[in-house]
């Protein structure tokens, strides 16, 4: 590791490790032999010799180098680790379509209940109880709120509920012998619907937006047949934007045999104030790691729930939760029409965990509150924002808002270099280039995590880099310049990644 005590520093986050500890050197420069970070008593098993068991090739001739350190070494280095990496824990994180809201630490305490953290997933349902109700509850709670009949919490991320949903749309038009081969996927879907789409064995239909961003009827009408199995839509939009329309479009696409898939990782803007359910979506699924706060990205596995209305449940993966007659809850596999199991055991349970402790903290008013400060911040943000950036739809938005580099052509900055001198200025970039409607695009989702003055010091730095990218666009094109690497070959270290420390290495 290069050692770079003469740099001071900015860090992506929040300027978290300028302070106290940066100075340090990391653990593969330190240590000593014999230096121990444990305490172990004497162990009474009597000493074991590997030779005995293994052949010589399986056993290493020599131990590998590791550091030997004390406790405080191993804790200071692990602490100062986590702050190198952007986290919501230390700023605002306003990457678009993600929504990377804080997450609330009673979720983690409640996760840590010992009752489910340890839990067994072999553990009969008899001696499961407390773990099968509140999957069972959370099942309420999303009916509830998106307005569907039936839920599964199979699936572990948005993507697989969306396989889920579209392997139902299809089990459901073959066991009505009318199996169809096309679903149509709006030119500003996320890419997982496309993908969920094809992988099922559709063809996949693009749907052009319209000018003001959303889509019309009239262009879905000619696009509909005989073979449209459904329309995938994402409501709001990946824009932001509300599509006004929706109501006729469902219905557009029920007259004709199909069924509707609403992408629902992003219900930010919808929590108590509109329900797919009602606006015609057949099937959906939740990304509980977005909008039920539960951490993702680096912090954490995902949770997609997928919900369906009354034509799919028949379909829904099996094992169902169910309460018997005696109020005990059960797997039920009695689903002979099921697309059977996605997902061994539970999914990742200890989601489940917290999205439930995050829904029933905040009630039915305290969601509602949540939508409405996240459209609120999304809002304020695009407002303040308009004047210094170009923005591609002119209108009030939902729960993110995206600009572009449009206007900037002279300076030679593009998109990219805004968002790489972003971390200069302490923030996670936005999303970027996404969605491909939008040349350029810049999308931001401050979230409800953000207060007044938080929103204010993030308007400021996107508005200093604009004023940067005109007056000295250098500093951009070679930002970041306060990171512990400045620019990285994005394709390399997206091909070789160098995930692991060890001593020879040039840098972490
Ligand atoms: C995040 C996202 C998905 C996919 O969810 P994953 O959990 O990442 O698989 C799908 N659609 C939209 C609109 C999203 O933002």
């Amino acid at each position: 590791m290069t050692s770079k005590t003469n740099r001071t520093r900015i860090d992506a986050v929040g300027n978290a490790t300028r302070g106290i500890g940066y100075e340090e050197p990391l653990l593969f420069e330190i240590g000593s032999p014999n230096r121990k970070g444990t305490q172990l008593p004497i162990s009474t098993v009597p000493e074991y010799n590997a030779e005995d068991e293994f052949s010589g090739e399986s056993l290493r001739d020599e131990l590998s180098e590791l550091p030997e350190l004390s406790e405080v070494d191993v804790v200071r280095h692990f602490t100062r680790l986590s702050t190198w990496n952007a986290a919501v824990d230390l700023g605002l994180y306003p990457l678009g379509s993600c929504t990377m809201k804080y997450n609330p630490k009673i979720n983690e305490l409640v996760a840590r209940l010992s009752g489910f953290s340890r839990g067994h997933p072999m553990q009969p349902e008899q001696v499961s109880q407390g773990f099968l109700r509140l999957c069972w509850e959370l099942e309420t709670f999303l009916r509830e709120i998106s307005g569907m009949t039936g839920i599964s919490l199979q699936p572990s991320a948005g993507a697989q509920g969306e396989l889920a949903g579209i392997m139902m749309i299809r089990a459901y038009h073959e066991s009505r012998q009318d199996p169809r081969r096309e679903i149509l996927v709006p030119d500003s879907a996320h890419g997982t619907n496309p993908a969920s789409a094809s992988l099922n064995g559709y063809k996949v239909i693009a749907v052009p937006s319209g000018e003001d961003g959303i889509l019309h009827p009239e262009t879905i009408k000619p696009l509909l047949n005989a073979e449209t199995a459904g329309l995938m839509i994402t409501n709001p939009n990946t824009l932001g934007l509300f599509e006004t329309n929706i109501q006729e479009i469902t219905s557009l696409v029920h007259e004709a045999g199909g069924l509707v898939y609403g992408d629902g990782a992003n219900l930010n803007a919808l929590l108590g104030v509109s329900r797919p359910g009602d606006c015609g979506i057949d099937v959906m699924h939740f990304n509980l790691h977005k909008t039920f706060s539960t951490p993702h990205g680096g912090g954490g596995p995902g949770a997609g729930p997928v919900g369906v209305a009354d034509m799919l449940i028949p379909f829904l993966p099996t094992p169902i939760i169910i309460k018997n007659t005696e109020g005990f809850f059960e797997l039920s596999h009695d689903a002979p029409l099921s697309i059977g199991r996605l997902h061994g055991f539970f999914g990742n349970a200890g989601m489940l965990i917290r999205a439930y402790a995050y829904i029933k903290s905040l009630g039915a008013n305290g969601l509602k509150h949540c939508t409405e400060m996240a459209v609120l911040n999304a809002n304020y943000l695009l407002k303040r924002l308009s004047s210094h950036y170009h923005v591609p739809y002119e209108s009030s938005v939902m729960h993110e808002c995206v600009l572009s580099d449009k206007g900037l052509e002279e300076t030679g900055v593009t998109t990219l270099d805004i968002a790489k001198r972003l971390i200069d200025h302490g923030y996670h970039p936005p999303t970027i280039y996404f969605p491909l409607v939008v040349s350029g695009a810049i999308m931001i989702e401050p979230t409800e995590s953000e207060s007044l003055e938080g929103l204010d010091r993030f308007a400021d730095a996107l508005i200093a880099v604009r004023e940067e990218a005109i007056e000295e666009p250098d500093i951009l094109l070679t930002a970041p310049h306060h990171t512990r690497h400045n620019r990285l070959d994005e394709t390399r270290a997206a091909r070789n990644p160098i995930l692991r420390f060890a001593k020879e290495d040039s840098g972490p």
